[in-house]
C-alpha cells in the first residue's frame, strides 16, 4: 500500500487516518507528525487571539481539538494508540497527553480573554457616548442617555437577594426609663444627669450621711480613693443641681449606680435608679403622695393602689416607703407579695431642711420632696421577669421578647 502524503492533509483528517495509511513506522516519523500537530494547535489558537474571536469560534476550536467524538485528540487515541506497535505506543501516549494539556490550557486562555474583553467593551461604551459641547439641553439629554446605557458588570448580580438587617429592640431597662421620663416630663419635670464616679462629699456628706453611717462602709461601697466612690445612688445629682439652680425646681435623675452586692436573682453590683426632686414654696407631703400615686397609676395601670408607710432616710424628714397593691394576685396573697397583698417599691420623703443648708437654699421659705426607685425592680414587676441577671446577659432570645 502506498502511503498518503500526510503533509497535505488538514490536521483533523490527518489524525483520522491510520499510521499504516500515513506510512509511519518509526519513532522519528512519529516525532515529526506530533511536532506538526503542536505547531498547528499553536497557530490556530494564535489566529483566534489576533482576530478577537467570538464565543462560537472558540467553541468550534475546542470541538476540533478536544471534541469527545471526532476531536483530533480523540482520533489519535482511538486510531493511532490502539493499533500502534509496542515501542511506538509509549511515544504516542506521552505526546498525546502533552498535546491535550496544551489544547485545554490555550483554548481556555482565549475564552477568558474574550470574556474580559467583553466587559471592558461594555464599560467603555458607557463612557464614550458623544457629548455635544455647544448645546446645554443636548448635554443634559446625552448625560441621561449615558446613565441609561450603563450596563452593570457581570460580577454584580442585581437579582441576588439583598442583605437583611433585622431591626433591633430597645433594652427593657431603657424602655422603662423612657416610660418614666415621659410620665414625669408630662408633669413638668426635667431630666438631669451627673457623674458615676463621685466624690464622697456629694455621695454622702451633702446628703446628710455622716462619716460613721453604715452605708459608707467599704463593705457596701466601691471606693476608688478614700475621697472618690462609684456613686451608690443618683442622689448626688440633686445636690449638684441645687447648687447650680435656685428654686423652683423639678427634676428626675435616671442613671447607673453601684453597690458591693454579690450578683444573684435580686441583686447586682450595678443597677439603675431614677430619683426625683421637687423644691418650691408651699410643697407639702400631699404633693408627694399625689405625684407618686399619679406616676404609679400611669406606669402600672389605674387599678393599682398605693400605700405609704413611715420609714427613715438620712436626707428626708419625714420619710416613707411606698407599696403598691400586688399586681399578680389582686391582693389575695401570693409568692411575689409574700402573702401580704402589697409590694414594697420605693422610698421617698420631704427634703430634710439640713440639706438646704449645704446648697444655700432658704429653708424657712422653701420646702420640697424627693423619691428614688430602682429601674430593674419596676421592670421585673411590669414584665414579670424573675431574675435580675437576665437584664445584663445580652441574650437576644430574652431581649427580643420586649418588642
Ligand atoms: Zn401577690
Amino acid at each position: 500500500m502506498t502511503p498518503i502524503d500526510g503533509s497535505q492533509l488538514d490536521l483533523a483528517d490527518l489524525a483520522a487516518r491510520s499510521l499504516d495509511e500515513l506510512g509511519i513506522t518509526d519513532a522519528a516519523a512519529l516525532e515529526a507528525v506530533f511536532t506538526r500537530l503542536d505547531a498547528g494547535l499553536a497557530s490556530e489558537v494564535g489566529a483566534l487571539q489576533d482576530s478577537a474571536g467570538t464565543a462560537d469560534a472558540i467553541e468550534a476550536l475546542r470541538v476540533r481539538w478536544l471534541g469527545r467524538k471526532q476531536g483530533i485528540i480523540r482520533s489519535i487515541t482511538d486510531g493511532w494508540l490502539k493499533n500502534a506497535p509496542g515501542e511506538l505506543k509509549r511515544i504516542i501516549g506521552q505526546r498525546t497527553n502533552a498535546l491535550r494539556q496544551m489544547a485545554e490550557e490555550q483554548i481556555a486562555g482565549v475564552a477568558k480573554q474574550l470574556q474580559l474583553g467583553a466587559i471592558a467593551e461594555e464599560n467603555s461604551q458607557g463612557r464614550q457616548m458623544p457629548l455635544p459641547q455647544s448645546d446645554w439641553a443636548a448635554t443634559q439629554n446625552s448625560a441621561a442617555q449615558q446613565q441609561l446605557s450603563y450596563v452593570p458588570s457581570p460580577f454584580l448580580d442585581i437579582t441576588l437577594p439583598g442583605t437583611h438587617r433585622p431591626a433591633g429592640v430597645r433594652h427593657p431597662l431603657r424602655q422603662v426609663i423612657n416610660d418614666m421620663v415621659e410620665i414625669f416630663t408630662s408633669l413638668g419635670y426635667s431630666v438631669e444627669d451627673g457623674p458615676e464616679i463621685e466624690s464622697t462629699y456629694f455621695n454622702f456628706e451633702a446628703l446628710n450621711i455622716p462619716e460613721h453611717h453604715p452605708s459608707r462602709d467599704d463593705q457596701d461601697t466601691f471606693y476608688i480613693t478614700p475621697e472618690t466612690v462609684l456613686r451608690t445612688h443618683t442622689s448626688p445629682v440633686q445636690i449638684r443641681t441645687m447648687e447650680k439652680q435656685s428654686p423652683p425646681l423639678r427634676i428626675i435623675v435616671p442613671g447607673r449606680v453601684y453597690r458591693r452586692d454579690a450578683p444573684d436573682a435580686t441583686h447586682s453590683p450595678m443597677f439603675h435608679q431614677v430619683e426625683g426632686l421637687a423644691v418650691d414654696t408651699h410643697i407639702t407631703f400631699a404633693d408627694l403622695k399625689g405625684t407618686l400615686d399619679y406616676f404609679l397609676k400611669s406606669f402600672f395601670g389605674l387599678s393599682v393602689q398605693t400605700r405609704f408607710r413611715p420609714s427613715f432616710f438620712p436626707f428626708t424628714e419625714p420619710s416613707a416607703e411606698v407599696d403598691i397593691s400586688c399586681l399578680f394576685c389582686a391582693q389575695a396573697g401570693c409568692r411575689v407579695c409574700k402573702g401580704s397583698g402589697w409590694i414594697e417599691l420605693l422610698g421617698c420623703g420631704m427634703v430634710d431642711p439640713a440639706l438646704f443648708n449645704f446648697v444655700q437654699y432658704d429653708a424657712s421659705q422653701y420646702s420640697g420632696f424627693a423619691f428614688g426607685m430602682g429601674v430593674e425592680r419596676l421592670a421585673m414587676l411590669k414584665y414579670g421577669v424573675q431574675d435580675i441577671q437576665q437584664f445584663y446577659h445580652g441574650d437576644i432570645r430574652f431581649l427580643h421578647q420586649f418588642r
